[in-house]
């Protein structure tokens, strides 16, 4: 009969990385393990050791850091969602992980540095974290390095959980309020996406498109970053005409759509268009409110 990992809980963020350092491959950081014990008792996966991150001050805590929202790795969502400087800074952020299922024990347990490390492609963190224009801060051995979130995803040799720890992620404070929203489209109540989608809508005083962000989740393996594909529709007026047209190109955007039990890939790409026209137009409502209210 299998034995298990070892179990080591360093006290020190130095000691973490010592540790992870000379213990190599085998090694498996945990969090909150509301993803890592499921994985482990399907035997899906065995790491040798697994290296508690829990005691490391370093990685808890929420402030406000230079202009920037800071929010350690180990917060857990319920945490951060109803963090007072998160619901004015993030609201989009807080809103997402409104919505996270799986009940209490992953709200509460579920942290964000985990949810990001896994990177999964159903979950409800990364689209608006990329939608922010967030960085994370990862510790690497001695070194400490700060990335945006966006290319971190893209580099398959991170090694965040093995060799590397996410610290902290840092979400900078845009220079004026913009309308935001966020959407999920799920199955069932408290059921993963079967699509999802963050937006961020900057409008003119005359209402015309300034700017805007929009990520896609759970349709293909990483978020799809559809904002630049919505770029030539600077300068329009949000329209229902528009709003047809935001939903076509982001269906197009999607080059190579998931397939699974919450719906086959023509279903996943309609549906990255349908959440995509929702949000946008949900953040431009918002957006619209805001110009009258600083007019
Ligand atoms: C039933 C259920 C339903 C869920 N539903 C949703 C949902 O609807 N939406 C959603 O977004 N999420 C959902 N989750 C996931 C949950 O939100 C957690 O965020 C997720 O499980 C990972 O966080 P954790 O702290 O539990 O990570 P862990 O399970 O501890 O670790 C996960 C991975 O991240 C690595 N890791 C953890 N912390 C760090 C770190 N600081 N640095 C580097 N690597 C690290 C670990 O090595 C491991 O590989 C669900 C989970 C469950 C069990």
């Amino acid at each position: 009969m299998s034995r298990g990992p070892q179990y080591a809980r360093p006290r020190s963020l130095d000691a973490a990385m010592d540790l992870l350092g000379s213990l190599g491959a085998g090694a498996c950081v945990v969090a909150g393990g509301q993803e890592l014990m499921p994985v482990m008792n399907y035997g899906v996966f065995a790491p040798t050791v697994l290296v508690d991150v829990n005691a490391l001050r370093e990685l808890k805590g929420i402030r406000v850091d230079a202009g920037a929202l800071s929010i350690g790795a180990l917060c857990v969502h319920r945490e951060i969602e109803h963090h007072e400087q998160v619901k004015a800074h993030a609201p989009l952020l807080a809103c997402a992980l409104s919505l996270i299922g799986g009940g209490w024990q992953v709200r509460n347990r579920g942290t964000i540095g985990g949810n990001i490390a896994s990177a999964h492609p159903l979950y409800d963190v990364l689209p608006p974290l990329l939608a922010l224009d967030a960085s994370v801060e990862i510790r690497s051995g001695a070194q400490v390095r700060t990335a945006l979130l966006r290319t971190v995803l893209g580099d398959s040799k991170h090694g965040l959980g093995t060799t590397a720890l996410l610290t902290r992620v840092q979400i900078p404070s845009p220079p004026k309020p913009v309308g935001w929203a966020y959407e999920k489209l799920k199955n069932t109540q408290g059921a993963y996406a079967s699509a999802n989608c963050a937006a961020t809508v900057d409008l003119h005083q005359d209402g015309r498109i300034a700017r805007s962000r929009i990520v896609v989740g759970a349709v293909q393996a990483l978020p799809l970053d559809a904002s630049e594909a919505l770029a030539r529709l600077q300068g329009e007026p949000v329209t229902a005409a528009l709003l047809r047209e935001v939903e076509r190109l982001c269906a197009d955007a999607v080059t190579n759509p998931l397939n699974d039990q919450r719906g086959d890939a023509e279903y996943r790409r309609a549906m990255a268009g349908v959440v995509a026209r929702r949000a946008f137009e949900a953040a431009a409502a918002r957006a619209r409110s805001l110009t009258l209210q600083f007019a």
